[in-house]
């Protein structure tokens, strides 16, 4: 199932928040299946890249994000590069 996550960020220049929204299908995933607990995915983020909106500033996150249970956003640990 499709799951969107909407994260802010920090501008690394300028200290603005920036909004980026990830779509799970557009990453690599991960699956763990937990049998009678039902199947847990990871979803891995690569130096996507993202641009401040004040000051126009280019940067990257990293990290990964975990839908679980299935349809639903779990956690992240997303972060700037
Ligand atoms: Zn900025």
């Amino acid at each position: 199932m499709e799951i969107f996550v909407v994260e802010d960020f920090k501008c690394p220049n300028c200290d603005n928040m920036v909004s980026a929204s990830f779509s799970s299908s557009k990453f690599n995933k991960n699956t763990f299946d937990y049998g009678n607990m039902g199947v847990r995915y990871e979803y891995e983020v690569d130096s996507f890249p993202l641009q401040c909106t004040v000051c126009s500033h280019q940067f990257t996150v990293s990290g990964s994000f975990w839908e679980y249970p299935e349809g639903a956003f779990e956690t992240s640990d997303l972060k700037v590069d």
